[in-house]
């Protein structure tokens, strides 16, 4: 009895499977859809003596265009799927010497309309960053999952803390209320490392959730009710690495799938070389194909399997999840080439789609080079330009400049006059509105310890919300949660209070959080939510004057309205005489402030008290 059941189950498991006498490891993509613009396909298939099989299949508007074992325990297989390809599912037969030795269904899906269909961001949003080990633990019994290396441990601020999907859903509206269109969540593929898997950059399945996040479908599910709440969705990716525990690393599909160094080589980390025309070979070869870390294996991009391989599985992603936009980690770090037909293939799939990359720069030209239609000469010196297709970039840059403008007294070139000079050179760019723009993010000091005072804080979320390009604001920020990176990454990403049961501050309810958290975050809501409905803010003309005796003005104009912004960085109240300002304010009479909502009903000269930003919204009468 106990033998028939045996095999009883056995034969289920193969027919849930797909297969038949060989077992399968792997096929990725697991599945496809059928009316993909890029009628081409590639399957990675994995399975002990694999890569001697010959592969045949027959289903109508799906061609076997070519294939190519690799080593014994992969195949690669081209599919054409023309447009006559109807979603289903067809058998794909593994033959050995002639004899079928198994055989697996591919699946084509039907595409699914989803709301935004992929449009991708822009200057209308701001955005949400959170860790989600770090942000809210929706459901206890997935903090510990079988067959996963690293126990929960919220004792360790290196360790993994429990927050999850559920978490992050259970709380949307939270993030929507205050004021927020878009979501960027940390990666959240399964990282099965034995330590530091809480932040997600290691990945070791490019086609799995971590369990302790909870499951693909579950990551479905928070997309499409983020989205139904007005709030899209940024999926984080890493192409320049993956984990060291990642399954292939037992056995590599090929042998320069990853770089290959006769020692560890770790990256020099200086991303500049890659666009340093005096760059060596020797410097760019360690930037690009140095690891990034022992447990950081660096891909090859090159090798044009993986290539496609990291492609299509961006591909997946969107058109599975429906995503809004990617978030790309280490940008510089991967081959610029591969980084361009990627972009390339995604914007050809999805012509409306954003893309930001993590360029951490300190220069604006050395961002520049990265995005768009820069027009800059390769980073060969040549006067060949580099096409990155690069939709957008995060301003580290400003952020830099933020950090030191208000900490410092201002001068010809410091202080508000370090914001006036960087703005002043976004010729670099091909679209200033482009960039996203923040004080702080997952690596870096968290803002309320970098810019050391609350006023600093309030003034650096006034003028994030109004200058050009579109907010970034990490989780904590509304609440002055601080952190410096150099006491280790955990204390900037430390839990969010109120995300687990029995925390007795609770950031969702306003439960045990100071007055002064409390203002803050009242003040970063009515400055989202009024962003939220101005398109003037959000894409107005910029125009700017020279910061003087530590008072900057500047003004965000569209057709015949006009948003007056005034940061006082002195220790003093001011009353501003505005006959410098005429330009932008002879249509306009009077304005209204849009935090405390009063009536300025002379424009002649504005009071703006120390260390404070106003923002006035100009009207005729
Ligand atoms: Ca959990």
């Amino acid at each position: 009895m106990f033998r028939t059941l045996r095999l009883l189950f056995f034969f289920i498991f193969l027919a849930v499977h797909g297969f038949t006498a060989i077992k399968i490891d792997h096929v990725e993509p697991p599945f496809w859809w059928a009316g993909m613009k890029n009628a081409n396909l590639q399957l990675l298939v994995n399975a002990e003596g694999i890569g001697k099989m010959v592969p045949s299949l027959n289903y109508p508007g799906v061609k076997l265009s070519g294939y190519k074992g690799s080593g014994s325990n992969y195949l690669f297989i081209d599919l054409e799927i023309g447009a006559m390809a109807i979603p289903g599912k067809f058998v794909i037969d593994f033959s050995n010497a002639g004899k079928i030795a198994g055989s697996y269904s591919y699946e084509l899906r039907k595409r699914e309309d989803f709301k935004g269909k992929h449009s991708g961001f822009n200057t209308s949003d701001a955005i949400y960053l959170l860790m989600p080990d770090r942000f809210s633990n929706g459901d206890p019994k997935n903090d510990n999952m079988p067959g996963m290396l690293e126990q929960a441990d919220r004792a360790n601020k290196d360790g993994r803390h429990g927050g999850d999907l559920a978490g992050i859903s259970e709380h949307l509206g939270y993030i929507r209320d205050l004021g927020f269109t878009a979501l960027w969540i940390n990666p959240l593929l399964e990282n099965n490392m034995p330590k530091y898997s809480y932040h997600g950059y290691a990945i070791t399945d490019f086609y799995k959730v971590d369990p302790r996040f909870g499951t693909n479908e579950d990551y479905v599910a928070l997309v499409k009710k983020s989205q139904g709440m007005g709030v899209k969705v940024i999926m984080d990716m890493v192409f320049n690495h993956c984990g060291s525990y990642h399954w292939w690393m037992k056995n590599l599909p090929q042998d320069d799938w990853v770089h290959q160094w006769p020692e560890f080589t770790r990256s020099n980390y200086r991303a500049g070389v890659v666009t340093d025309p005096y760059a060596s070979y020797f410097d760019k070869k360690q930037m690009l194909d140095g690891w990034f870390d022992v447990t950081m294996p660096d891909l090859n991009q090159k090798n044009p399997y993986l290539a496609n391989y990291l492609i299509q599985n961006s591909i997946w992603w969107i058109e599975y999840a429906g995503l809004d936009g990617i978030r790309m980690d280490t940008y510089p770090y991967s081959d610029p080439d591969f980084m361009a037909q990627w972009m390339k293939s995604v914007l050809f799939e999805y012509p409306d789609f954003n893309i930001v990359g993590e360029v951490w720069m300190s220069a604006a030209p050395q961002v520049g080079w990265w995005l768009h239609n820069s027009g800059m000469k390769n980073g060969n010196g040549q006067a060949k330009s580099y096409e990155s297709h690069l939709t957008n970039a995060f301003d580290f840059p400003l952020t830099f400049a933020l950090q030191q403008a208000l900490t410092e007294q201002d001068g010809w070139s410091t202080g508000l006059g370090r914001i006036y000079d960087l703005l002043s050179q976004d010729f670099v760019y091909s679209d200033p509105s482009d960039m996203v723009i923040f004080a702080d993010n997952h690596d870096i000091d968290r803002m309320a310890s970098k810019l050391k005072t609350t006023e600093n804080v309030k003034m650096a979320m006034a003028f994030l919300c109004t200058t050009r390009g579109f907010p970034l604001f990490y989780y904590g920020s509304e609440i002055l949660m601080k952190g410096w990176a150099d006491e280790g990454h955990g204390t900037i990403r430390r839990d969010f209070p109120g995300g687990w049961a029995g925390d007795t501050a609770n950031v969702f309810t306003l439960t045990n959080i100071e007055k002064e958290k409390q203002e803050v975050y009242l003040y970063l809501k009515t400055l989202l939510n009024w962003r939220k409905g101005n398109k003037t803010v959000q894409n107005g003309i910029l125009t700017h004057y020279i910061p003087e005796n530590g008072v900057y003005v500047y003004f965000r104009s569209l057709d015949r309205s006009s948003v007056m912004v005034i940061m006082n960085n002195s220790n003093e109240n001011k009353t501003l005489a505005t006959s410098r300002f005429t330009e932008n304010l002879e249509s306009f009479s009077k304005g209204i402030d849009i935090i405390n909502n009063s009536k300025i009903p002379d424009l002649k000269s504005i009071s703006v008290s120390a260390k404070s930003v106003r923002i006035i919204e100009l009207s005729a009468e």
